[in-house]
């Protein structure tokens, strides 16, 4: 039988519309349902790109974007956030803002800087406040290896002892864990590193899978959120997560 829509844990996706439907909140969506979970939004951007270029992006007004998170709280318990691309300094404070008050909601941030064409999705500014704000409110952080680099104002790591360097740094600016995922390295596992300062580093592999697709970034910080609004643990969302990914990546490879 299936569950009473308002029965079904929620999770709260800030996050941009991506016009090809292949990343951005569509992509979060159909991640949310594959797992029974509701998604409630917050636009913070609308994008209007091809699998090939970012051709416009419109940043929703920060009034604007917090009047959608404030309504999203006032429909329902929301049982974790997800929070996609934000695109600028403006749109990175109006989330902080919004969410100071709601401490006790785990927060998935995927730290999406460019689309997988080339087009920048977070400005210089967005990206410093996103650093020096954001990062202390969420629990996890989800970096693939060259965003790492970038907010570490570090080289590309070559060396998994690099990696764990840089999500000790990213670890310092407050999330309680940082997700840094494997599948730009190279060897024949993709190994995502789940590090924090509670659990030490543990090791999440699935065999690398050749193709790519769009949207992987936001599969899976949205699977680890629907997981976590089920109560599963830290360990266990990035796990089935990761599978999820997995699976997509084999169903659906480019
Ligand atoms: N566009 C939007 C709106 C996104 O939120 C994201 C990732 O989160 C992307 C594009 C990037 O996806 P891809 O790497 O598949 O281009």
């Amino acid at each position: 039988m299936t569950m009473p829509t308002r029965e079904r844990p929620a999770v709260l996706v800030i996050a941009a519309t991506d016009s090809s439907g292949g990343a951005g909140l569509v992509r979060d969506i159909r991640v949310l349902n594959d797992f029974s979970v509701d998604a409630l939004c917050a636009i913070t951007a609308v994008t209007a790109q091809s699998d090939s270029r970012v051709y416009a992006v419109h940043h929703v007004a920060p009034e604007m974007l917090r009047a959608q998170i404030r309504a999203a709280f006032a429909t329902r318990r929301i049982g974790a956030i997800k929070i996609g691309m934000l695109g600028c300094r403006a749109t990175v404070d109006a989330v902080v803002d919004s969410l100071a008050a709601e401490r006790s909601v785990p927060i998935v941030l995927d730290p999406v800087l460019v689309a997988s064409s080339g087009g920048s999705l977070l400005d210089t500014e967005g990206c410093a406040a996103m650093r020096e704000r954001l990062f202390q409110q969420v629990l996890l952080v989800t970096p693939n290896i060259p965003e790492a680099a970038v907010l570490t104002g570090t080289a590309v790591a070559a060396s998994e002892s690099a990696l764990i360097a840089q999500a000790q740094r990213l670890l310092d600016l407050g999330p309680q864990a940082i997700l840094l995922k494997g599948g730009h390295g190279d060897g024949e596992q993709a190994i995502d590193l789940l590090i924090s300062a509670n659990a030490g580093v543990q090791r999440i592999a699935s065999p690398r899978v050749r193709g790519t697709s769009r949207g992987t970034g936001c599969a899976l910080a949205s699977a680890i959120a629907a997981r976590l609004a089920c109560s599963a643990t830290l360990l266990d969302a990035c796990q089935e997560a990761k599978r999820y990914v997995s699976q997509m990546l084999v169903s659906h490879p480019d």
